[in-house]
């Protein structure tokens, strides 16, 4: 049995589309997460649920009985994750579970600001006997869903990352990695970068989005403070114009550079082009 935390959101119900799209008895998947909703639409598929909640541990041990591999997905309420993490991770240890985790690109020695959570639950997983894999997810492409739409309506898009290399992919690509290696044996113990075999740059994002539209693009780029500013006045509060103003920054230091294809030897084919994904997303 293949139980999965985080199964209600974005990544997880692609896991689980990739788990079934692969022959596995949806009987012997437990999709974990609160949304109620989300889980009925689940169980629809015919996999079992189980309400999950990080902050009640007996919700995981019952979640996790039976339970022979559990991925832990990232939670995303930051701040609060290393002791969410933790939680998981003593339940699925009670069962023997191995435990497969998703992470962030070198996430024990990047200077990412979203790393440190990452870090200290990789530190977590070590020397506790569990059988493990860690998958270090590098940014998704529907990340910058917003940016593509902006460059196509107006013309210009805003970046901090100056000529920073972002290895994206779609979602679902890491979904697919994410299925293979529950079904395998061959990756226990492994540390795997996951990427987009083609890292862009914002220069690159805008001619892409040039190319598929037919119209110019611009890259406005901006210096740490000035992203603040316009994040600021665009709404959002300082603290958290600050956090994506530093994600950025980091991107322009090459924190999600990327740069090997891992991904797409686990899937077995390319990771989704930028071109095509922006395609897409803009329906040409
Ligand atoms: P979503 O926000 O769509 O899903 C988050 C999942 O975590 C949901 O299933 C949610 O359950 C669950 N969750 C959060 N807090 C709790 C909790 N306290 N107890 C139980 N379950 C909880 O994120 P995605 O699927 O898009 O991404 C997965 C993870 O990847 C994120 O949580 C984050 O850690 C990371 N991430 C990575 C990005 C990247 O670019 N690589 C970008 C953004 C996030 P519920 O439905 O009950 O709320």
């Amino acid at each position: 049995t293949i139980a999965i935390t985080g199964a209600t959101g974005q990544l997880g119900r692609l896991v689980i589309e990739q788990l079934l799209a692969r022959g596995v008895d949806p009987s012997t998947i437990v999709a974990g997460g609160r949304n109620e909703d989300v889980l009925a639409r689940l169980a629809g598929q015919g996999v079992r649920t189980a309400r999950v909640d990080y902050a009640d541990a007996s919700t995981l041990d019952a979640a996790f009985a039976g339970a022979d591999r559990v991925l832990l997905i990232s939670g995303s309420e930051a701040g609060r994750r290393t002791v969410q993490h933790k939680a998981v991770i003593d339940a699925a240890r009670k069962v023997g579970a191995s435990l497969v985790y998703t992470s962030a690109p070198k996430a024990t020695t990047t200077s990412l600001v979203l790393a440190p959570e990452h870090k200290a639950t990789e530190g977590l997983l070590e020397g506790l006997g569990l059988t493990y894999t860690v998958l270090r997810n590098n940014w998704y492409t529907e990340n910058y869903d917003d940016a593509i739409r902006q460059a196509a309506t107006t013309g210009s898009v805003l970046t901090g990352a100056g000529t920073g290399r972002i290895a994206s992919a779609p979602r679902r690509d890491y979904a697919e990695a994410a299925a293979v290696v529950l079904l395998s044996d061959g990756y226990t113990g492994e540390i795997l970068e996951l990427g987009g075999d083609e890292p862009w740059t914002f220069d690159e994002l805008a001619a892409t989005v040039s190319e598929v539209t037919g119209t110019p693009v611009t890259v406005n780029a901006v210096s740490v403070d000035e992203h603040v500013a316009a994040l600021t006045a665009a709404g959002l509060d300082d603290a958290s114009a600050r956090f994506v103003a530093a994600l950025d920054a980091n991107i322009a230091e090459g924190a999600l550079a990327g740069g090997d294809t891992t991904l797409s030897s686990i899937i077995g084919r390319p990771t989704t082009p930028l071109k095509q994904y922006v395609g897409e997303l803009l329906g040409r």
